[in-house]
């Protein structure tokens, strides 16, 4: 006699990669980032910056490590705010979305207006 034994979380199995949403000390201004509620945060809340872990974000495929110095913040029409990224290692860009209304620790909103600023044109 065997169960089959269903967990809830047993659909997140589906995904063709297990998305690692840990918490991290952000490499360029020391703050520790929590991890997301909600989706996947790559990025520093303070800063912004990022390190190159990810081929889609939260795979941690890409073997570079290099920082992502985010370069430019778009607004997309579905997603909303989003940051964009280049790697200093290799120069890769990575967009990745901004969670300026996480509960727990928003994404920094005078840093993001400060970049929308600078990259105006981009
Ligand atoms: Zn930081
Ligand atoms: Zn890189």
């Amino acid at each position: 006699m065997t169960f089959k034994r269903v967990d809830a979380g047993e659909t997140m199995e589906t995904r063709r990669f297990t998305v690692r949403n840990e918490s991290f000390r952000c490499r360029v201004c020391g703050a520790w980032v929590e991890p997301l509620g909600v989706g996947c945060r790559n990025h520093c809340p303070r800063c912004l910056h990022s390190v190159h872990l990810d081929k889609l974000p939260g795979d941690r495929a890409a073997a570079c490590g290099g920082l992502m110095e985010p370069v430019a913040v778009r607004s997309h029409s579905k997603k909303g705010y989003m940051v964009v990224h280049r790697c200093q290692a290799c120069g890769a860009e990575a967009v990745n979305r901004l969670a300026l209304d996480d509960s727990r620790q928003p994404d920094d909103f005078s840093t993001v207006l400060r970049l929308m600023g600078s990259s105006a044109g981009y």
